[in-house]
């Protein structure tokens, strides 16, 4: 796609800085880079446009939050091992819910269609940026945990939606291809098990990555074979990262 680049112009590329969090939800403060705008200009991930408020995390005691902030060897040993103790104590999940099915949106934001507050909603409020300290962004490795906790168990429930839910999927669509697999099944001797079919929507499902397949193949068709393939990883020295 791209003309080839000379080694020239790849040493004169300068460092991209997104700068600083300055952008401000106007519902929920919670904190964007200027880049961050969505495709309608606008900053909604936190909240959904003020649909979505939860209550604040209680009060971190100053012992605690000393533990999470300091430098010193008790503090670094809390630090190196806050999963253990964790575990051991029990913490009590920072005073508040977690999310159930029964939550939903703010009043007078209320819309004609959906109501309920959804467990990716939950967890993409708690996990915004807000000014002021944060006992979840403080956390360190216990803050890593809750992130994977909160990815499986939203993961977890759209597979469990998607089990209860293959009627409206428009499943009877692959009726055919259910009866082949009864009858090479039978003609075996061997038993199908419940057919559960994964939608496209369903990031990494074969059908997810059958369309992409078809999209990328679709984009060499129009614009030609691609000469760079660019990864990207995150670098924890990034400018980004360490302002905070
Ligand atoms: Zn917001």
């Amino acid at each position: 796609m791209a003309n080839r680049v000379n080694s020239q112009a790849e040493t004169n590329v300068s460092e991209h800085d997104c700068g600083m969090m300055t952008e401000i939800c106007n519902f929920c403060q919670a904190l964007y880079w200027r880049n961050e705008l969505n495709s309608s200009n606008k900053y909604t991930k936190c909240c959904h446009d003020g649909k979505v408020r939860l209550p604040n995390l209680v009060e971190t005691p100053d012992v605690l939050k000393e533990l999470l902030t300091n430098n010193s060897l008790e503090a670094r040993n809390y630090q190196q091992h806050i999963r253990e103790y964790n575990a051991a104590l029990a913490f009590a999940s920072m005073g508040t819910e977690g999310w159930s099915n029964e939550m939903e949106h703010v009043e007078e934001r209320l819309s004609a269609k959906r109501n309920r507050l959804t467990q990716l909603q939950f967890y993409a409020y708690r996990l915004s940026v807000r000014s002021g300290f944060s006992l979840l962004h403080s956390s360190g490795k216990l803050f890593q945990q809750y992130v994977v906790d909160a990815y499986v168990k939203t993961e977890g429930s759209r597979l469990n939606y998607i089990r209860l839910n293959q009627k409206d999927l428009r499943v009877e669509f692959y009726r055919g291809l259910l009866n082949a697999l009864t009858t090479r099944a039978s003609n075996n001797n061997l038993r199908v098990g419940k057919l559960v079919i994964l939608p496209s929507s369903f990031q990494g499902s074969p059908r997810s990555m059958q369309q992409n397949y078809q999209d990328a193949m679709a984009m060499v068709r129009k614009f030609g074979r691609p000469d760079l393939f660019v990864t990207f990883t995150c670098n924890p020295s990034w400018p980004e990262i360490l302002k905070f």
